[in-house]
C-alpha cells in the first residue's frame, strides 16, 4: 500500500472493540517452512461495542486453511478471506468459538514481525502488531485473553520449546519424531505479548523466590556453546527482581521467567509475558566479547524488560497512542535502578546526553511530535526517544513536582487500580492526583505539546538592600501541525551558589525558601531572594530537572566556579559543558574567528587539568565525563540553521587537542595510577576507571599523534578485555596512518568468529572522520560477517555511518545517497530496519542550503519509488513535508 493510501490513525477515533475474546487456544506445529497454526478464539460480543456488528478481524500477509464456527466449518459465502483481514459479516448473536486455521513460512519472513526463523530458532515478535501475522485476530490491546498454547516440533531441531505463562504438559509423539509442550499464561493479555520460541538452545537457571514467598524458576537461553556467556544477564534479573520488589513493592506473578537470546531481531528485546525475547547484544556478556557499555546496557535492558511485567504487562494500553504509559514509565523504572547499582549523577549525565542528542534533535526537526501523539500512519515510527527518554523525563517531573511519598502513594494506587486493564494517560494521572491533592491538568500539556521548551534566565543582585532577583521566561519553538506553543509546568531544581557553598534561600512570601525548587508554570516569573550576603551564581536545572534547554548569561568565570563548587553533580558538569558548547558554537560557523575558541581552551585545559590533580582517582566515571565535551552534533544542533558540519568539527577537533596537550603532562601518572590489577570485573567502580584513562587515550591519540599511536598499540596489545581493546581501536581511528589499518586487521582477525564483537569494528570504522570513508564502508559491505539480513549489522555498518555527522553529510551529497539506497533495498526485505535507518535525515533542515538540496533530493528518491512499504513511506513523507 502507498502511504499516499495509508489511513491516518486518529486518538480522538478511539472506540471499544465491538467483539471481546476471552481464551485463546494456540496448536502450533512448527516446520521450517510450512508452520500450521490453528487458533481457537472464544468471541463474545463487547458490551461496551456496537451490537449487532460484523466480526472484522486483522491479518497481514495470512493465508487462510479452514474456518469453523463452533466446531462446524463456515460456508465460503458467509466470510471473505484477504491476506489482510478476515470478515464475518453475519456472526452468530451469541457467544461463540472461532477456530482459524493459517499456514506460516517463518523462514521466508525477513520482516522479522511475527513468526520467524534467526539462526535456526523458530522466534516471535508481537508487537505492535505482529500477531496478525500468525492468524486473524482482534489485534489491539485492549483485547485481552487467556492463552493456551501447544506446540509441536521435531525434536531434534527444536528441543527446547517455550511460551507464556508456566508449562502445563510435555511430551514425545510416539514414532514421529516430534515431541509437545503445552503452556498456559493465567494473567490475560494482548495478543502483542504472545511469543513463543522452539530451537536448539543452552541455558543457565536460578531459582528465585519473591519477597511475597512465590518460587520461580528464571533461566536465559542462548544459542549452543554461548551459555558462558549469559550469567550477567541472569545475574541482573535476579538483582532487578529485588530492587522492584523494594522500591515499588513489586512482585513476580508466575512460576516461571524465561529470556531468551536470538540474533536476528529489530529492536532490543521485548516483555513478552513470562518470556521476554532480547536482541543476543543485550544478553552476551564476557570480558573478551563485552565492554563495560555492553555490562550496563544489559543490565538495564534486562530490567526495563522485567519492569514492564507491572508497568505494561499487568497494565497494559488502551491504544498505541498510550504507548508512553507503559515505555516513559518503565524507563524511568530502569534508570532508576541503574542510579540505586551504579553511581546515580553518572547515570544522570549519560541519561542526559542520550536524550539531548537523541530526542533534543528529534523534537527539532521534521519528525517531531509529542510524548503521546495524537495521530499515526504506521506505529511502528513511533517507538522513538520522545516517546521513550521524554516520556521518562515526564515521570521523573511528576516525581519532582509531587515529591518522593506521594510519587510512591500514586504508583501503589495505579496497581491496585488499573492492575488487569488497558489503562490511559487520563487514568495514570489520575493516581497522582489523587494521592498528591495537586491539580496536574495543566502538567498534563507534557503528553501533548511537542518541541522542547527553552528557559531564558537572569539575574541581578542588588549589594545594598541584599536582595537577588531572578528573572524567568519559558518558550517552545513550533513543531510540525502545532505553531502556537502554551507554557508548560517546569520544575526547576536551584540554588543560589555562594564563595562558600549554597547561600540560605528566603522569598519575600518565603515561598520558596529552603526547599530549592521553582515551578515555572506560566510564560513568565520574577523572584525575589531577601538577605542575600554576596552577589550569588545561580546553579538552576539541578540534576537537569526539566526537559529543557537553559539559556542562562553567566561568563566562563562563573561557570568554572560552579564547576569547581557546585553542590550539584549534574550542574558541575554541566557547566563545563556550557563553557564548551558556547565556544565551540561561536567557533563552528564558516568564517568564525578562532581566536576565542583558544581562549577558552585555555582557561578549559587548566580547570580540568586542576580536577583531574585534584580528584581524578577519587570519582573516575564522574571525571570521565567530564572529560567528555558535548559532541559535534551537539553543536550543530546548538546553532540550529545553516549548520556547516566541517567547520564544526575542524572547531572540537582544534578545542579538544588543546585540551589534551593541557593534560599531557599529567597524563602517565594519571593512567598508571587508574590502572587496575588483577582479572577484569564489570563493576561500575572499574568501569569507571577503565572509562577514564580510555578518554585520555582518546585525547592523547588527537593532539600528539604518534604516542598516541604507541600507546593505542600497547593497550591492544596488554589488555585482557574487550573495553580497552576497542577502546584503543577507536583512539587509533583519530590517527590517519598505515599503523591504523595494521591495527584494524588485527582486531578483525582476533574476533574473527564474533559477530557481535565486528559489529563495533563495523561502527568504529564507518565512524572516521575521513572521505574516504564511505569507500571504506562500501568495501565492509563485502565483508563475510556483513549481511543487510541482520538488523544488528546494518546498525553497525550503514547506521554508524549515517551517524558520522561530517560523513553523512558529505558537502557532495553522496552520503546521503547511499544510505537512501540502502534504505530502498532494504524496504524490500525489512521495512521497520529501513525506516529507522531512515530517520537518520530526521536533523536535515537545519543544514547550510547546498547540503539541504542533496538531502532533499535523498528523501524524495525514497519517496518517489513504487511500493515503498508503510513505514519507510511514512518516514519519508513527514521529513519533507
Ligand atoms: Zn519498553
Amino acid at each position: 500500500m502507498r502511504n499516499d493510501d495509508a489511513p491516518l490513525i486518529r486518538l480522538e477515533d478511539y472506540r471499544p472493540s465491538n467483539w471481546l475474546i476471552d481464551t485463546v487456544d494456540l496448536d502450533i506445529s512448527l516446520h521450517p517452512q510450512k508452520t500450521r497454526v490453528r487458533a481457537l478464539l472464544a468471541l463474545r460480543a463487547n458490551p461496551a461495542g456496537e451490537p449487532g456488528s460484523p466480526l472484522v478481524l486483522d491479518g497481514d500477509e495470512l493465508a487462510l486453511k479452514a474456518l469453523s464456527i463452533d466446531g462446524r466449518p463456515l460456508d465460503a459465502s458467509a466470510y471473505e478471506a484477504t491476506p489482510q483481514a478476515l470478515t464475518i459479516p453475519n456472526p452468530p448473536p451469541h457467544d461463540f468459538t472461532l477456530t482459524i486455521e493459517t499456514e506460516l513460512d517463518p523462514s521466508a519472513n525477513t520482516k522479522l514481525m511475527g513468526l520467524y526463523r534467526s539462526s535456526r530458532v523458530y522466534c516471535t515478535q508481537c508487537e505492535a502488531d505482529g500477531f496478525r501475522r500468525i492468524t486473524y485476530f482482534l489485534d489491539r490491546p485492549d483485547v485481552m485473553s487467556v492463552y493456551t498454547v501447544r506446540l509441536e516440533a521435531e525434536k531434534a531441531e527444536a528441543p527446547v520449546l517455550l511460551s507464556n505463562g508456566n508449562l502445563v504438559a510435555a511430551g514425545e509423539i510416539p514414532g514421529s519424531g516430534r515431541h509437545f509442550a503445552v503452556w498456559h499464561d493465567p494473567h490475560p493479555k494482548p495478543a502483542y505479548l504472545f511469543a513463543l520460541v522452539g530451537g536448539a538452545l543452552d541455558h543457565v537457571r536460578q531459582d528465585y523466590v519473591t519477597a511475597d514467598g512465590h518460587k520461580v524458576e528464571l533461566a536465559v537461553y542462548v544459542e549452543p556453546g554461548k551459555a558462558g556467556r549469559a550469567g550477567w544477564a541472569l545475574d541482573s534479573l535476579v538483582r532487578c527482581m529485588r530492587w522492584d520488589e523494594q522500591v515499588f513493592g513489586r512482585n513476580y506473578d508466575l512460576d516461571v521467567f524465561n529470556v531468551v537470546a536470538v540474533s536476528d531481531f529489530n529492536m532490543g528485546a521485548m516483555e513478552n509475558k513470562g518470556l521476554n525475547i532480547f536482541n543476543d547484544k543485550y544478553v552476551l556478556a564476557d570480558p573478551q566479547t563485552a565492554t563495560d557499555g555492553d555490562y550496563a546496557s544489559i543490565e538495564a535492558i534486562i530490567a526495563h524488560e522485567y519492569f514492564h511485567n507491572w508497568t505494561g504487562n499487568r497494565i497494559t494500553c488502551r491504544d498505541w497512542f498510550q504507548l508512553c504509559l507503559k515505555e516513559g514509565l518503565t524507563v524511568f523504572r530502569d534508570q532508576e535502578f541503574s542510579s540505586d547499582e551504579r553511581s546515580r549523577p553518572v547515570k544522570r549525565i549519560a541519561d542526559v546526553r542520550t536524550l539531548r542528542s537523541t530526542q533534543f534533535s528529534e523534537d527539532a526537526g521534521p519528525l517531531a511530535h509529542p510524548v503521546r501523539p495524537r495521530a499515526y500512519k504506521e506505529i511502528n515510527n513511533f517507538y522513538t526517544p520522545t516517546v521513550y527518554e521524554k516520556g521518562a523525563e515526564v515521570i521523573r517531573m511528576l516525581k519532582v513536582l509531587i515529591g518522593d511519598d506521594a510519587f510512591r502513594q500514586g504508583m501503589d494506587l495505579y496497581f491496585e487500580r488499573c492492575d488487569g486493564t488497558a489503562a490511559t494517560i487520563e487514568a495514570f494521572l489520575a493516581c497522582f492526583a489523587e494521592a498528591s491533592g495537586q491539580d496536574l491538568s495543566d502538567f498534563a500539556r507534557w503528553y501533548e505539546q511537542a518541541g522542547t521548551p527553552t528557559i531564558v534566565a537572569s539575574g541581578r543582585y542588588d549589594a545594598a538592600a541584599k536582595r537577588y532577583t531572578l528573572d524567568l521566561a519559558q518558550s517552545t519553538p513550533p513543531t510540525p501541525g502545532q505553531p502556537e506553543k502554551q507554557p508548560v509546568v517546569l520544575p526547576i531544581r536551584f540554588g543560589l551558589v555562594g564563595a562558600k557553598g549554597d547561600l540560605p534561600l528566603k522569598t519575600a512570601s518565603n515561598a520558596y525558601a529552603g526547599d530549592g525548587l521553582i515551578v515555572l508554570d506560566g510564560a513568565c516569573l520574577s523572584l525575589g531572594f531577601e538577605d542575600v550576603p554576596e552577589a550569588p551564581i545561580p546553579s538552576l536545572l539541578r540534576g537537569f530537572s526539566a526537559p529543557a534547554r537553559l539559556e542562562l548569561d553567566l561568563g566562563d568565570a562563573d561557570l568554572l566556579r560552579l564547576f569547581s563548587s557546585d553542590s550539584d553533580s549534574f550542574n558541575r558538569w554541566q557547566a563545563l559543558q556550557s563553557v564548551a558548547t558556547r565556544a565551540l558554537v561561536t567557533a563552528g560557523k564558516p568564517g568564525a574567528d578562532q581566536k576565542p575558541l583558544a581562549a577558552t581552551a585555555t582557561a578549559l585545559g587548566e580547570a580540568l587539568d586542576a580536577f583531574l590533580k585534584a580528584d581524578g582517582l577519587t570519582d573516575p566515571a564522574f571525571a570521565a565525563q567530564v572529560l567528555r565535551l558535548p559532541a559535534p552534533a551537539d553543536i550543530a544542533r546548538e546553532i540550529g540553521k545553516d549548520v556547516d558540519p566541517e567547520a564544526i568539527f575542524a572547531a572540537h577537533r582544534s578545542l579538544s587537542s588543546a585540551i589534551g596537550k593541557a593534560l599531557l603532562g599529567n597524563m602517565p601518572g594519571l593512567s598508571a595510577a587508574l590502572a587496575t590489577s588483577g582479572p577484569y570485573r564489570p563493576d561500575a567502580a572499574s568501569a569507571g576507571r577503565r572509562a577514564l584513562r580510555n578518554e585520555l587515550l582518546g585525547l592523547a591519540a588527537l593532539c600528539a599523534p604518534a604516542k598516541g599511536a604507541d600507546l593505542c598499540e600497547e593497550q591492544f596489545g596488554a589488555a585482557d578485555n574487550l573495553t580497552d581493546r576497542l577502546a584503543a581501536l577507536a583512539a587509533m581511528t583519530l590517527i590517519p596512518s598505515e599503523r591504523r589499518e595494521v591495527l584494524i586487521a588485527r582486531f578483525a582477525e582476533a574476533y574473527a568468529n564474533e559477530p557481535l564483537v565486528l559489529d563495533k569494528w563495523l561502527m568504529a570504522q564507518a565512524l572516521i572522520p575521513e572521505p574516504a570513508t564511505l569507500d571504506r564502508v562500501k568495501k565492509l559491505m563485502q565483508h563475510p560477517v556483513f549481511s543487510l539480513g541482520n538488523p544488528n549489522r546494518v546498525r553497525a555498518l550503514i547506521g554508524g555511518f549515517a551517524a558520522n555527522l561530517t560523513q553523512f553529510n558529505r558537502p557532495d551529497g553522496e552520503g546521503y545517497g547511499f544510505v537512501s539506497d540502502i534504505v530502498i533495498a532494504l524496504d524490500r526485505t525489512n521495512p521497520q530496519v529501513a525506516s529507522r535507518l531512515l530517520g537518520s535525515f530526521k536533523s536535515w533542515r537545519m543544514l547550510e542550503p547546498r547540503r539541504q538540496r542533496f538531502a532533499r533530493e535523498a528523501l524524495s528518491t525514497v519517496a518517489r519509488m513504487p511500493n515503498l512499504s508503510r513505514d519507510v513511506a511514512d518516514i519519508a513523507e513527514r521529513a519533507l513535508a
